[in-house]
């Protein structure tokens, strides 16, 4: 299934990242699903497919793949999208507080939404994704992310009242469950359900406190340190408890998402690192020893004679650190051996005698 994110969000291939991040905001204003309380679940479908688009178009690297071959690979070579491949989680926050206003960012998504990002403490986890290189991985790293997340109200201590003063819910008589009778006739159904003027606390303000308009919490940018593990996995969770969304009395965690970016000449294949090396015809035959560059470290691989093209030479614990071990992975150096494509006339001779000398006639081409 070839999905046309071009036309999803409404715009030519030959549209700017601005042109692009215009499209994503107007048209997911339009089709928030909290925005959409009349057809909720298509509004959510559409939302994803935009979300998706966005993804893709405003990643260069995505989308030159996706012009080229149709498709991108999201996390693990899938090519089906999930929420956890989304990385611009700021930009939803930037565009719904301004709807939402102080209640906005996360907490203006329907508790589904965010599925399997947010596992736990349903809607108050918050998931934010980090890039970093793959020299993060090799050395660890430190680094500050900003990030908007709904925090207690000092005024009235998260309780959402002025001076701290709240009444019995009337609605549930302080049970905190509303009764629910559906349908009529001999086909009644009772449920019951949180009460949604309490929000199930069974108690509500007498006045609402003004700093947070009753919700016990006000949107702020949180910076926060993380520290990235060696060796750390891509897509890999970090999970910072109670870093999340407060909301009355409630409070959420933080998980960091690991987004690693490739490296042009090094390839991660577990903890081991794929490099490529050009060596020549003669170094092979004779053997040699090369310095390949692993980041800021200089290793010394030894090629011993008669190394054939494609072969692999591992150098132990020249890879990348293993988590939680003090062990490293290997180093694998994949020789190559180009052909030289212009001789001078005496390596042409050279070359002839060395046939010669190996029992063979003269090559053709020197007659
Ligand atoms: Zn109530
Ligand atoms: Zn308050």
């Amino acid at each position: 299934m070839t999905k046309d994110y071009y036309s999803v969000l409404g715009i030519t291939k030959d549209a700017s990242q601005d042109d692009i991040k215009k499209a994503f905001r107007q048209l997911g204003k339009k089709f928030h699903p909290d925005l959409n309380p009349n057809n909720k679940a298509e509004a959510e479908e559409k939302f994803k497919e935009i979300s998706e688009a966005y993804e893709v178009l405003s990643d260069p690297q995505k989308r030159s793949n996706y012009d080229r071959f149709g498709k991108v690979e999201f996390g693990d070579g899938r090519s089906d999208f999930t929420w956890q491949d989304f990385s611009h989680y700021s930009e939803f926050n930037d565009i719904f507080d301004k709807i939402f206003g102080s209640f906005g960012g996360f907490s203006g998504f329907g508790d589904s939404f965010f599925g399997n990002v947010r596992n736990q403490g349903p809607d108050l986890d918050l998931a934010i994704r980090l890039r970093i290189s793959l020299s993060d991985v090799y050395y660890g790293t430190k680094k500050r992310v900003k990030y908007r997340r709904n925090s207690p109200c000092s005024e009235c201590n998260g309780s959402g009242a002025k001076d701290n003063k709240l009444n019995y819910c009337s609605t549930c008589k302080g049970s905190g469950q509303e009764r629910v009778v559906q349908g009529g006739g001999f086909m009644r159904m009772v449920s019951v359900t949180v009460c949604r003027t309490c929000n199930g606390r069974g108690k509500v303000p007498v006045e609402l406190c003004r700093t947070c308009n009753g919700y016990g919490s006000i949107s702020t940018t949180e910076e926060l340190e993380i520290n990235v593990p060696r060796g750390v996995q891509n897509n890999q969770k970090i999970r910072y408890r109670g870093r999340g969304q407060t909301h009355q009395g409630r409070v959420g965690d933080l998980f960091v998402i690991m987004s690693i970016d490739d490296e042009k000449d090094i390839v991660r294949d577990g903890d081991n690192l794929i490099i490529r090396r050009e060596i020549s015809f003669a170094e092979a035959a004779l053997g040699t020893e090369t310095n390949v560059s692993i980041f800021k470290e200089t290793v010394t691989v030894k090629i011993p004679p008669g190394t054939q093209p494609g072969e692999m030479i591992r150098v132990k614990g020249a890879g990348l650190p293993r988590m939680n071990s003090q062990t490293l992975g290997d180093l694998i150096v994949n020789v190559v051996i180009p052909v030289p494509k212009r001789l001078n006339a005496r390596q042409k001779e050279l070359l002839s005698q060395f046939e010669e000398e190996s029992g063979r006639k003269r090559p053709w081409s020197r007659r």
